[in-house]
C-alpha cells in the first residue's frame, strides 16, 4: 500500500490527555450515588477506553457496544444496529466512550436511546472532535483533542481495517 501519514498526536501527547481526562471523569464518577457505567463503542474505542479506564480512580461497571449499520457506512444507512439490549441501562449513569466524534450522529443517537430505556445521566466522552464537522451538534462532555476535519487512524481506529494497533495518531497526507 502506497500511502504517507504523519503523527497529528504521539504516544505520549495522548498518554498525558487521557490521565487528564481520567481525572475529570473521576470527579464526575466521585459525585454519583453509586458506580457508573462506561459503556465503550467497539471497536474504535479500544485502545482508548483500555487506557482510560485505568485513570479513573474510582470503581465503574465496564461493557462494550458493538454498533454497525445495515448499510455501507453510518452516514448512508442512518439505520444502526446494536449488540445489547439498552433496558440494561436502566436506572444506571452511563459515562459513553467513543474513539472520536465527527458529525456527532453516533453519540447523539445511542444518547438517546440510553435516556429512551431509562438511564439517568448520560455523558459522552471521545479521545477526538472535529469541530469543524460537529457545528450544531452537541459536543461531547469530556474531549481529549480537537481534530482536523480529515482522516486519522490509529490508536484504536482503523484506516481500511488495519492499522489500529499503532501507538500514536497519524492523518492521512497521502493514499
Ligand atoms: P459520527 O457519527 O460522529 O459522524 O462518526 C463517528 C464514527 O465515525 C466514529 O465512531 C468512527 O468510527 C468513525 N470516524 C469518524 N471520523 C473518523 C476518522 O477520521 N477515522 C476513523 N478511523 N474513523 C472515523
Ligand atoms: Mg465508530
Amino acid at each position: 500500500m502506497c500511502m504517507q501519514s504523519q503523527v497529528l498526536f504521539s504516544a505520549s501527547d495522548i498518554s498525558g490527555r487521557v490521565r487528564a481526562l481520567g481525572a475529570e471523569i473521576s470527579e464526575w464518577a466521585r459525585g454519583l450515588p453509586e458506580p457508573p457505567v462506561m459503556l465503550w463503542l467497539a471497536e474504535g474505542a479500544v485502545v482508548f477506553a483500555a487506557d482510560l479506564m485505568r485513570e479513573i480512580g474510582c470503581d465503574m461497571q465496564v461493557v462494550s457496544l458493538k454498533v454497525s449499520s445495515y448499510g455501507a457506512s453510518l452516514k448512508s444507512s442512518g439505520t444502526l444496529r446494536y449488540s445489547r439490549d439498552f433496558c440494561e441501562f436502566a436506572g444506571k449513569n452511563i459515562l459513553l466512550v467513543d474513539d472520536i466524534s465527527d458529525t456527532g450522529l453516533t453519540l447523539r443517537e445511542i444518547t438517546g436511546k440510553l435516556k429512551d430505556s431509562g438511564a439517568l445521566q448520560v455523558k459522552t466522552c471521545t479521545l477526538l472532535c472535529k469541530p469543524g464537522k460537529c457545528a450544531g451538534a452537541r459536543r461531547p462532555d469530556f474531549v481529549g483533542f480537537d481534530a482536523p476535519d480529515s482522516f486519522v487512524f490509529g490508536y484504536g481506529l482503523d484506516f481500511s481495517g488495519r492499522f489500529r494497533n499503532l501507538p500514536d495518531i497519524r492523518i492521512l497526507t497521502k493514499e
